[in-house]
């Protein structure tokens, strides 16, 4: 058993509405149990086995991010899509992405949680539905690329029906039959989702979206869900043009054709959720449904301003995600902490919008919407998923409230990463990974993928 003793931080957030002076001089990790095991307050000196020394350090829990899509990590800032809106930049990438190989997706996915990884993310979800011809394996080879890492994640078996013949958006060579897509899911979640405290892999379902799944499969993934006791994944409400897309196929607004389908439950977690009115919002919070605000990507496809806010005050789970790299195109969470305050307070104004609450979304509130209580939080009990940012570079010079200068200074990268009391980013950097080898295999894939 090793005992580290994280002493006298420069600032630590524990959490929504907890007292940080309850560890002023920092917190105890146990790297066996993989827990946090004491909060060290002023004037106490705890018993430890090793030292770490946070004087230079914000200490935060490990960010959680609740959406992504690691594939496309080959397609970042793709000339053919830089400027188009959400529908018109996906028919212009489905025929590259029904390119991908095992190949290209063990090295998009690893690229993409290295990168998660040193932005102080512990814990990432991640959302793949192109099952291509000879892509059977997909998830397996992410389960495999994850343990690798070290990392926590909650991949989702993600699925498309909906082909351009019968009416959908996608390509017909990129959708499965129902058939395939729930004995696969099921397959998946008996071999890998793991249960309770601690669960380092778990897999949820996940049909794509309105636009590219048939209403069966939707009401069939949840059943199968409930079924299995797994966690429910889609996009939803994300541009307008999905709005309308609903209203002429099913004659439904999307929380109507989510009801209809059996997804209203605290089970679902939904990306983006950026159109919804009132009363939607109200029926959301009632459910327990949660939300994966997308800032970046929202404002880089131009789709809206999720109301984030809102959503939170009227109870759903708000968390944070920096979506698939086409359209973000970075994986990093703490600057997208730093992107939801800036365009929250467009719409909430400055004083609602606090680089607190901002971190509580990427913590607490995206652990809440991956249904875990184990994870988002400093306290006793808790695993020890933990995020280190030095505040000691040019960047943070001169700055005063530490945790407001995290946020609002624009840390890029963290110092040091725990995940479950093994370090996992050493002197930022991944450890064990060998960067410069998987950027130049990544990058010649990238390029096969779109030169076709
Ligand atoms: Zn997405």
């Amino acid at each position: 058993m090793t005992r580290i003793w994280f002493r006298d931080p420069l600032a630590i957030h524990l959490g929504r509405d907890t007292d940080a002076s309850r560890a002023a001089r920092g917190i105890v990790v146990d790297t066996t149990l993989g827990t946090i095991v004491e909060l060290v307050p002023a004037g106490v000196e705890p018993a430890a086995d090793e030292t770490f020394d946070a004087s230079a350090h914000v200490l935060t829990p490990g960010l959680i991010n609740t959406h992504h899509h690691f594939y496309q990590t080959l397609t970042r800032a793709w000339a053919p899509v830089a400027n188009l809106p959400l529908f018109g930049w996906l028919v212009n990438l489905y025929p590259v992405w029904a390119r991908l190989t095992p190949r290209a997706l063990e090295l998009a996915s690893t690229v993409a949680m290295a990168e998660l990884l040193e932005s102080g993310c512990t814990t990432a979800a991640d959302h793949h539905y192109l099952f291509p011809d000879g892509m059977d394996d997909a998830i397996d080879t992410q389960v495999s690329a994850a343990r690798r890492l070290g990392m926590r994640v909650v991949l989702t078996r993600g699925s498309m029906s909906l082909g351009e013949a019968d009416g959908g958006l996608p390509p017909q060579q990129t959708v499965q039959d129902p058939e395939t897509i729930l004995a696969d899911s099921e397959r998946l979640v008996s071999r890998y989702h793991e249960r309770g405290a601690g669960a380092m892999t778990q897999i949820a379902l996940a049909p794509c979206s309105p636009f590219s799944v048939t209403t069966e499969l939707m009401a069939a993934s949840a059943a199968l869900a409930e079924r299995l006791d797994v966690r429910l994944h889609t996009h939803l409400a994300e541009t307008l043009d999905e709005e309308d897309f609903c209203r002429e196929r099913f004659g439904l607004r999307t929380v109507d054709y989510l009801d209809s389908v059996g997804w209203l439950t605290d089970r679902t977690w939904l990306a983006h959720g950026v159109h919804f009115d009132d009363d939607e919002i109200a029926r959301l919070g009632n459910a327990g449904v949660a939300v994966a605000h997308c800032p970046t990507s929202n404002m880089r496809l131009a789709s809206g301003i999720a109301r984030s806010v809102e959503l939170e005050d009227a109870g759903v789970p708000v968390g944070l995600g920096v979506d698939g790299s086409a359209s973000n195109d970075a994986s990093n969470l703490i600057r997208e902490v730093r992107q939801a305050l800036y365009v929250q307070r467009l719409r909430y104004g400055a004083e609602r919008v606090t680089s607190a609450r901002v971190l509580d979304w990427a913590t607490t509130g995206s652990a809440r919407a991956l249904g875990r209580s184990d994870i988002g939080r400093i306290e006793v009990g808790m695993q020890a998923d933990l995020a280190l940012f030095r505040l000691d570079g040019l960047a943070f010079s001169g700055a005063h409230d530490p945790l407001a200068a995290l946020v609002l200074c624009g840390a890029e990268r963290a110092d040091r990463v725990m995940v479950g009391g093994q370090w996992r980013v050493i002197d930022g950097r991944v450890s064990g990974l060998d960067t410069e080898a998987l950027i130049a295999a990544h990058r010649e894939e990238a390029r096969k993928l779109v030169t076709g």
